[in-house]
């Protein structure tokens, strides 16, 4: 288990979700969610595979309607006979209950039920939708999250806990009560479903809110009060840079804190771009914070008056590509590579310090340096590259390294 940048992580219950573990000593999971219409058992079966060979662990699908239900076992087969078995997870609003209980192959399929506990009925019909859906998770033995969003918050139980602070001698700021009942809702509905029968090895918890802070506040409270697994994620983080920032600096500093088993990016598409960014940008937030290694990382400088040419952008860029398209076969072929860190620098200021560094790097010649690149790998300078081809000279001997040191 990675977690070097914090040490200690906050003690959940280990769930196994089909073939993956979250919570206990396993690692900080990535998952996904699909855009496609569940009914379409080939579109979605086919963006399942697309995330889980970006790397997503877990995937979610929308199970809105009975024609989505009557999907789940097909896209299940379709999945299985292309040879993925990535975990689905089936999140169910309004009438997961009547999906549930009309479609057990459905319920079988899946391997892990999203439940929110705002969305299954008011007053007594709550606690039954809540209860038949615990009760089929119990039957088919799968896992369950119990998923609170800010948007779909129980109103009797905020409405409750408002008048309670608004009778007490000491009221407390609104929003800290806005916190109190997600953090509430969540932690009632899951010790119902334990009294209902589920085990709390089967219980994953999450509280989604669209700010830092208050995704801050309600996950360290669920830490404190609880040893459910945790999924983190803020519930509409946008779209583009604006997304992936306000993302990371929520789950950096409950990641930090040890909070956390598994994350999701919920990242509004650009038209037309993929739903594998959602992804790419999860491990990152992962591997930028030392706790898990996904692919090789690149140590670019940003360059400045010394570069003046495109000759270190371009380079920088190769380098990221190449790294990218190599990824499956190193994948396949050389295990542990992805903890390799390459340097691509643009000049002689920093260049040789952090190519050093590195395990390989490259200290291109800044402007009005002599037109050669020492590269140097495990510490040692090793060549001096000239000439045009620079990329592909440097790309050979990334290939070599990395065949020699984990081959
Ligand atoms: S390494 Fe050289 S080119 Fe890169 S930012 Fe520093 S001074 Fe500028």
């Amino acid at each position: 288990m990675g977690y070097s940048a914090r040490g200690k992580r906050h003690r959940t219950h280990a769930v196994r979700i089909g073939n993956v573990v979250m919570g206990g000593d396993a690692p900080v999971r990535v998952q996904s969610m699909t855009n496609t219409d569940t009914a379409d058992a080939a579109a979605t079966a086919r963006q399942v595979a697309e995330l889980a060979d970006a790397g997503s662990e877990l995937v979610r699908i929308t199970v809105d309607r009975p024609e989505a239900a009557r999907a789940v076992p097909e896209i299940r087969e379709r999945l299985d006979a292309m040879g993925y078995d990535v975990p689905l997870i089936g999140d169910f609003h309004y009438i997961g209950h009547t999906l549930l209980r009309d479609h057990p192959e459905c319920a079988e399929a899946l391997d892990k039920y999203r439940i929110n506990p705002g969305n299954v009925g008011f007053r007594e019909k709550q606690d039954r939708n809540f209860a038949m859906m615990i009760e089929t998770a119990i039957r088919h033995g799968k896992a369950v999250r119990i998923g609170v969003n800010w948007g779909s918050l129980d109103q009797a139980l905020l409405t409750r806990l408002m008048d309670e602070n608004a009778r007490s001698d000491n009221p407390r700021d609104t929003r800290e009560i806005m916190h109190e009942a997600i953090v509430t809702s969540a932690l009632e509905s899951a010790r119902r479903a334990e009294e209902l029968g589920l085990a709390a090895d089967r219980i994953v918890i999450s509280a989604k809110v669209s700010e830092v802070q208050d995704l801050v506040a309600c996950y360290r409270l669920l830490a404190e009060r609880s040893s459910y697994a945790l999924h983190l994620g803020l519930t509409e983080a946008g779209m583009g840079d604006a997304g992936i920032i306000v993302s990371t600096a929520g789950l950096a500093i409950l990641l930090q804190e040890g909070i956390g088993d598994t994350i999701r990016v919920s990242l509004t598409p650009e038209p037309g771009h993929a739903r594998t960014r959602e992804v790419h940008v999860a491990q990152e937030i992962l591997q930028s914070l030392g706790i898990r290694a996904f692919s090789p990382g690149i140590i670019a400088c940003p360059g400045c008056g010394r570069t003046t040419s495109t000759r270190f952008q371009e380079l920088a860029r190769d380098i990221a590509q190449f790294v990218r398209e190599k990824r499956p076969e190193w994948q396949a072929c050389y295990p542990g590579f992805e903890e390799l860190q390459i340097a691509v620098m643009g000049c002689i200021v920093n260049g040789p310090g952090e190519s050093k560094h590195a395990d390989i790097g490259i200290s291109l010649p800044g402007t009005g340096e002599a037109p050669a690149a020492p590269v140097f790998i495990d510490g040692k300078k090793v060549t001096t590259l000239r000439g045009e081809d620079l990329a592909g000279q440097f790309r050979d001997l990334i290939e070599d390294y990395v065949a020699r040191r984990w081959g």
